[in-house]
């Protein structure tokens, strides 16, 4: 857990609580210590649940960030106690679990949505087939709920060409995503190794801004998150 953040939650003081384990095995992640999933006694959560009684009218949201957190069959039951304690909550998500999520929905306040790539290529980034359809299923539910939602992409040059983020931004745009952030990959202590060998895709590279530039009106807000 991070106690407090103003990072996570737009214009909010916020805490984050990372769940372990996660799905997919995305090439350029840096957090390979949180992916083999683990079972609780429930003592972490209750450590939990005292820090946030203790922090009710100072800290104003709690985001649930991972690993997957949708992974966890327990996660409605914590995300609505942080929401009956007064908190607003945030997820963070790939969506590879649309029915979770929409169990979820009722509680939430804000969703940060990952895309890793467009249709098929989602799968070959994150290493699992099958996964963009179910991502695609998750933003359908978040687009139709009207909750508030980013989707995020993260940038590898050895998974993009600059071509490929225009594609993906342009059908999300279609699609009805209204937020939308790309942030541009680490390339050290990433899960695969080649992953840490900067691509030197220098084209694509400094043409980036000048791309999130040109896609700019299409969306309601685009940042380039370094
Ligand atoms: S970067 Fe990919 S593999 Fe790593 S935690 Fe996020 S979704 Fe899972």
């Amino acid at each position: 857990m991070t106690p407090m953040t103003t990072l996570d939650y737009p214009d909010h003081l916020a805490c984050v609580i990372f769940l372990q384990g996660c799905p997919l095995r995305c090439g350029y992640c840096h957090n390979a210590h949180m992916l083999p999933p683990r079972r609780s006694d429930g003592s972490e959560w209750q450590a939990i649940r005292d820090f946030l009684k203790q922090r009710q009218g100072l800290l104003e949201a709690v985001v649930f960030s991972g690993g997957e957190p949708t992974l966890h069959s327990a996660l409605p039951a914590a995300v609505c106690e942080a929401k009956t304690l007064g908190f607003k909550v945030e997820l963070h998500t790939a969506g590879p679990y649309p029915t979770r999520l929409l169990q979820l929905l009722p509680w939430l306040d804000w969703v940060g949505l990952d895309v890793k790539g467009h249709d098929r290529n989602f799968d070959r980034i994150c290493g699992r087939p099958g996964i963009w359809q179910r991502n695609r299923q998750s933003l359908t539910i978040l687009r139709d709920s009207g909750i508030n939602f980013e989707c995020r992409t993260t940038v590898h040059w050895r998974d993009f060409e600059l071509v490929d983020v225009e594609r993906l931004a342009l059908t999300l745009a279609d699609f009805g995503v209204r937020r939308y952030a790309i942030q541009v990959a680490r390339t050290h202590e990433c899960l695969d190794p080649d992953y840490n060998q900067t691509m030197e895709n220098a084209q694509s590279k400094n043409m980036l801004p000048k791309l999130i530039k040109r896609l700019t009106p299409y969306f309601d807000r685009l940042e380039l998150r370094s």
